[in-house]
């Protein structure tokens, strides 16, 4: 019983969060910096703030995430930290060599009051930065958003610090993914090559945060958009803004700074919202969408119709991030699960403008909220309430798991305690193969724990 205290009664809360469903800002700006190549993240604040986000992005993706720090101290808290980044920006590029080093700031450096650009600027005066070496700064403080906020200041602040306007477009395109994983970065590079659409896409943590074991470190790995990529994505004809929360910020930039127009579409997870990518980049590219991706589809369509009687009419309980949970509750619709209790901690009204569209004639009892009150500590309430067959979220799912013997699929950010997340795309119609294919495994693995001998079944 470790949440023995969850009561069942649903209180009013104004001011209270009890275990959010969202970590920092800072996190979504480091993991956005990393997807650039040669990018070295600073974090403009304590050392504490520096090895959470580390530490969390360490731990979920299990590689070394490198970032420096302005090792605030008293005097810092009290003069602000400009002496400090000023120092570290020349001893980085110094030691660690790096193309670029991206800055963000936490909550302290905020609270000062510390102006990013205008020290970057006295930086480059200063002479602290070597010839070709370049410095992205982005606002990111924690106190308000979540760590997709900081995900998406960062991307953000890249397309305005990189993208080169250009009058003549080029037949290439720009890719936005969110936050997702590696693996579905490259999961959607490789949708982008079966159509054979000229894309570049910024963030790329592939090839960084899932590299090779080769047996020699390399501290910049070779994956990563690079600064001809991004300074290119102002020549490109089209944007494609993947995820609201991650991505709008970075493609209105885009559209302000070099005239690219973009399309906003949800994240493709499960079978609509890949259609409605691929039907939408094949009608602005006029490339057709190829035979392969839909025989693709067609092995999701049937591995749901042989399976459809394990899926049908369980309950299931999400939380994570608003871009994920989207997409990720038509798809359960799609597939007859019923979905009865969402939140996420990142606040934003479109997020129940949409779910309201998404849910409310199919479920019209479904609990969905989000923003500070959205927290854990509601999501079990709603379950003791209302009980589900299953939880879908990050590791902090599995308090909430044990306590209610209710099986957990990890999806979104972090997970801690589980690997294949990196390796194993979500999105595209093979993510939603591996999704709908571990959702049948945890509910045939607990029908065969506990399913009573007459009732244990060879065949299922
Ligand atoms: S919430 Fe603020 S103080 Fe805490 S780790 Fe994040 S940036 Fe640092």
């Amino acid at each position: 019983m470790l949440l023995r205290h969850t009561s069942t009664e649903v209180a009013d809360r104004k001011g209270l969060t009890i275990n959010p469903a969202k970590t920092c800002q800072p996190i979504g700006a480091m993991y956005a910096s990393l997807g650039i190549h040669g990018c070295l993240p600073h974090s403009h604040g304590s050392q504490g703030c520096c090895s959470y986000h580390r530490s969390t992005l360490t731990r979920h993706y299990k590689e070394p995430v490198m970032a420096g720090t302005s090792s605030f101290t008293e005097g810092s808290s009290v003069f602000g930290g400009q002496a400090n980044l000023l120092s570290a920006l020349e001893t980085m590029f110094h030691v660690y060599d790096p193309d670029i080093i991206a800055v963000h700031s936490t909550c302290l450096s905020e609270t000062i009051g510390d102006d990013l650009a205008q020290i970057s600027k006295k930086a480059f005066d200063d002479g602290k930065i070597p010839e070709g070496k370049r410095v992205v700064y982005a606002s990111t403080p924690s106190y308000v958003g979540s760590h997709v906020t900081g995900f998406s200041n960062m991307c953000k602040a890249i397309a305005n610090q990189f993208c080169v306007a250009s009058e003549e477009k080029t037949n290439q395109v720009n890719i936005l993914p969110g936050w997702v994983e590696p693996a579905d970065m490259r999961e959607i590079k490789r949708i982008m090559r079966e159509m054979r659409v000229p894309m570049v896409m910024f963030p790329d943590t592939s090839g960084v945060l899932d590299t090779p074991m080769t047996g020699t470190h390399e501290m910049y790995p070779k994956g990563g958009t690079t600064i001809e990529e991004l300074e290119s994505t102002g020549s490109s004809f089209q944007t494609f803004a993947l995820g609201k929360f991650g991505s709008e910020d970075a493609a209105r930039e885009l559209q302000k700074v070099a005239g690219v127009p973009f399309e906003l579409l949800d994240l493709p997870i499960g079978i609509k919202a890949t259609d409605r990518f691929l039907m939408k980049v094949s009608e602005l590219t006029g490339h057709p969408v190829p035979d392969s991706l839909t025989d693709e589809r067609g092995r999701v369509v049937d591995l749901i119709a042989d399976m459809q009687q394990y899926f049908s009419g369980k309950k299931v309980a999400l939380f994570g991030d608003p871009d994920q949970l989207l997409p990720l509750t038509e798809f359960l619709l799609d597939m007859d699960m019923k979905p009865v209790h969402i939140v996420s901690g990142t606040p934003g009204k479109y997020f129940s403008k949409k779910m309201g569209k998404i849910l409310d004639e199919e479920i019209p009892t479904a609990n969905y909220k989000n923003g500070p009150r959205a927290d854990m500590f509601l999501m079990h309430q709603w379950i003791k309430n209302e009980p589900v067959d299953l939880i879908i979220g990050n590791t902090y799912g599995k308090y909430i798991a044990r306590d209610e013997n209710i099986p957990h699929l990890r999806m979104g950010f972090p997970i801690l305690d589980r690997v294949g997340h990196q390796y194993f795309p979500t999105v595209g119609y093979t993510g939603a193969i591996r999704i709908a294919e571990s959702i049948l495994n945890m509910l045939m693995d607990k029908q065969d724990r506990e399913s009573p001998e007459e009732r244990f079944e060879l065949v299922m």
